[in-house]
């Protein structure tokens, strides 16, 4: 039995406006599970035989981003345009490259460790067409990932289409050689399927009981192009519900463009929003109306969106969540920043009973932030923990560690 106790000071988010603070914590772990967490005097005094690890800092659970494109990572923040036209000069070519195997094998590597040393432990992601790749990425992964090929049929380049399991026998065989925990069905969007094809996918979720990631109503552009394409359909959302698309283990990126009649289908199936405001930031698209969330009781994490996000710090999306709304007057507060890019995150995957926040039992996944002023309060310290660059951003976290152990 392997026994450490961390002691830290220790930020455990529990809600959107609900956390916990230990000024002089600890986190008591055994075999990389948590055992317990609160004050160093009562923990240490109830555990013994224990390696003592004192970190000088902040321990907070590490990071979850639930949207993003691993594929796009090496090309992030490189290229920005509207999104239609972004797409077709600059990311189709970058993820037509993931033919490739050592080329793809080199990327993941270096993905996950970008992620890893940036805080981020956790998250959803979007492979390029190629099987191959999917499974590259998921034979690579650092930390828990749910991963899936990107599905396109139609409107897009052929080097693209001819990989994609749009094929219902060829994705079941892929889904079958895939560990499901770690699987998602990953239609792009709606303009690169038709309905009959937006409909298998939605099949053969439901019957493997699987994750679906796709986009939703990002920009007025592609909104213009579904109504063109989907000509019999009241709205965009009413695509993707028509195919069983929508359930509880659906999780759609962006929903900006959307209707009053869209919010209340969400609400009524129970989906997920993957919120990315440096995304929309960069890419020129209108800001989320985080109010209509609030409004129809819609859950919703916060996400990097790499390569549409310039950065896959989630340090840099909690700074510009916070900015966007409040220069909008949508109050938003420093506890819900940090807890939709952690538990939220774990919630939106499912796997808020094994990780997400510090609890007896789940993972001890966790970063070290810098000290704080002894005469800050956490509050105050966590908004000035968000402001600075990218890069320095980038760079804050002290270390990072899965399951009790230090990897980064
Ligand atoms: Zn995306």
């Amino acid at each position: 039995m392997i026994k450490k106790l961390f002691r830290a000071s220790i930020l455990n988010p529990k809600g959107p406006g609900s956390s916990e603070f230990y000024d002089d914590g600890a986190l008591y772990v055994e075999n990389g599970l948590i055992k317990s967490i609160g004050k160093f005097d009562d923990i240490a005094q109830k555990n013994k035989d224990f390696e003592l690890i004192e970190l000088d800092g902040v321990v907070m659970p590490g990071f979850v981003d639930v949207h993003l494109h691993w594929v796009q990572h090496r090309v992030r923040g490189q290229y920005a345009g509207e999104l239609l036209s972004w797409l077709k000069s600059y990311i189709w070519p970058e993820e037509a490259r993931y033919i490739n195997t050592n080329f793809a094998i080199a990327a993941a590597e270096q993905f996950y460790t970008d992620l890893l040393r940036a805080g981020t432990v956790m998250g959803m992601s979007y492979s390029s067409p190629h099987a191959s790749a999917t499974e590259i990425a998921l034979q690579k992964m650092r930390g828990d990932w749910i991963i899936g090929n990107v599905l396109m049929a139609i409107n897009a380049p052929d080097d693209l289409t001819d990989y994609s399991l749009h094929d219902p026998v060829l994705l079941k065989d892929f889904m079958a050689r895939t560990d499901r925990i770690h699987y998602a069905v990953t239609p792009r969007f709606a303009p690169n399927l038709s309905a009959a094809a937006l409909g298998m996918m939605g099949q053969i979720a439901a019957a493997s009981d699987v994750f679906i990631q796709t986009h939703l109503a990002e920009s007025r552009a592609e909104l213009a192009w579904v109504k063109e394409l989907f000509p019999d359909a009241a709205h965009y959302t009413e695509v993707y519900d028509r195919a069983g698309l929508l359930t509880k283990k659906t999780i759609l990126g962006h929903c900006i463009e959307m209707c009053d009649a869209e919010w209340q289908c969400l609400a009524e199936r129970g989906s997920w929003v993957a919120h990315c405001p440096t995304s929309n930031e960069a890419l020129g698209n209108r800001r989320m109306p985080l109010e209509k969330l609030r409004e129809y009781d819609i859950p919703f994490a916060l996400a990097t969106d790499i390569g549409g996000g310039p950065s896959h710090s989630m340090l840099h999306v909690m700074q510009r969540f916070l900015a966007t709304h409040r220069a909008a007057d949508i109050p938003v507060q420093v506890q819900e920043a940090l807890y939709r890019g952690t538990l939220a995150g774990a919630e939106a995957m499912g796997r808020d009973s094994v990780a997400g926040n510090f609890m007896p039992g789940k993972r001890a996944d966790f970063i070290l932030m810098p000290a704080m002023d002894p005469h800050d309060s956490w509050v105050g310290w966590f908004e000035s923990s968000l402001a600075g660059s990218i890069s320095e951003l980038e760079e804050r976290p002290r270390g990072t560690w899965l399951s009790g152990e230090k990897i980064a």
